[in-house]
């Protein structure tokens, strides 16, 4: 896909969603680190369910740490995988204090040292809680990424740092957030909304499904018969 195309699909995400962010509810740094360790394979909804309870009773590393492993489970246990999350959660909190002061560390290594923290996760807390524009490229953006032929890639890697050169520099920073909402209510993986997708006469995918919407008809320019 060429610039002029990558940017007119940019444009129009924009358009649609000026300020887009995650759907994960957080009040910190921290509370994003761990709705987002929480999040794996999981929805964001059952996330924020449980991180309601949770950060209404704690909220920092120390207070979490306090609660224990149990103690945490008891909070998550409606989240898929919850027993080994609580664990990490509870290892990641006791790094944090012992090695960042407990803060949440503004560095891609210290984050991936932390316990249920891989690439992704520190990517999104790089460009969400710290405003980096880095790309976390979860299932959804694999998909769209491919699909749409904006940076098509055989692995998230892959796709990742295609992605890191073929947006635009202005959109870099909210990019990680129009692709996974797209991906998630309109380019869906069974049933993707191509009929009524703004992105449908720039994206590549061939199997694109439903009719394009209707042009408006234009007046005839014919003269009619008296
Ligand atoms: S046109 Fe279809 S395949 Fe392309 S981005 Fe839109 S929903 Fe996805």
């Amino acid at each position: 896909m060429n610039l002029a195309r990558r940017t007119e699909l940019f444009r129009r995400l924009q358009a649609a969603n000026p300020h887009p962010t995650t759907e994960l509810r957080y009040a910190s740094p921290f509370e994003l680190l761990v709705a987002v360790v929480l999040s794996a394979q999981a929805t964001d909804r059952s996330v924020n369910l449980a991180t309601e309870r949770l950060f209404e009773v704690a909220s920092t590393p120390q207070g979490i740490a306090a609660l224990g492993v149990e103690g945490l489970e008891h909070y998550i246990r409606t989240i898929g995988l919850y027993r080994t999350k609580a664990r990490n959660v509870i290892a990641l909190c006791h790094q944090l204090i012992e090695r960042h002061d407990g803060e949440v560390p503004h560095d891609r290594e210290a984050l991936e040292a932390l316990p249920g923290v891989g690439r992704k996760t520190a990517n999104v807390v790089l460009n969400t809680a710290f405003g980096e524009p880095t790309i976390a490229v979860d299932t959804h953006i694999f998909r769209v990424a491919n699909r749409t032929g904006l940076a098509p890639g055989r692995n998230v890697i892959e796709v990742e740092q295609k992605l890191l050169r073929a947006v635009p520099a202005e959109f870099l920073k909210d990019a990680h957030h129009w692709l996974i909402l797209h991906g998630r209510y309109v380019c869906q993986a069974r049933r993707p909304a191509c009929s009524t997708c703004v992105l449908r006469d720039l994206c590549e995918y061939r199997e694109k499904t439903g009719d394009a919407p209707a042009k408006p008809e234009r007046p005839s320019t014919r003269r009619r018969a008296l």
